[in-house]
């Protein structure tokens, strides 16, 4: 074994691990969100008799809710494309540029699928 496959590896456990607490993080916020909506329905003319900091904290932790659910699943979706990639033999490569991944970048962010330079294109176009 080379190692550049031993890192691999180590880092495929954590991802493993990583994707076991991020499903478990995913399934808590979904069952929490869940729960909430269900009083949502009644909630429409109650709402006048709430103090209006009371909503606008409701809504807040709902909005908090669903941004941390959807950064839970695009996490958990790099995860799966970065095992994949392990699979296939293509981990640590730009699927922008198709450059290598600094290792250094890697060991921060196991499941980065681009490199610093193509994040950062993307993170100013939106
Ligand atoms: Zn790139």
């Amino acid at each position: 074994m080379t190692e550049a496959d031993s890192v691999v590896m180590k880092l495929k456990q954590r991802l493993l691990a990583d994707r076991k607490r991020i499903e478990e993080e995913l399934r808590t916020l979904v069952e929490s969100e869940s729960s909430e909506s269900a009083g949502e329905s009644m909630g429409e003319l109650s709402m006048y008799d709430n103090h209006p900091a009371d909503v606008a904290t409701e809504t807040f932790e709902r909005e908090k809710n669903e941004a941390l659910i959807r950064n839970a699943e695009t996490i958990l979706k790099r995860i799966n494309m970065a095992l994949e990639s392990m699979e296939k033999g293509t981990y640590g490569v730009c699927r922008e540029c198709n450059e290598h991944i600094s290792p250094e970048r890697l060991e921060v962010l196991p499941y980065a699928v681009t490199c610093m330079t193509c994040q950062e294109r993307s993170e100013r176009k939106t």
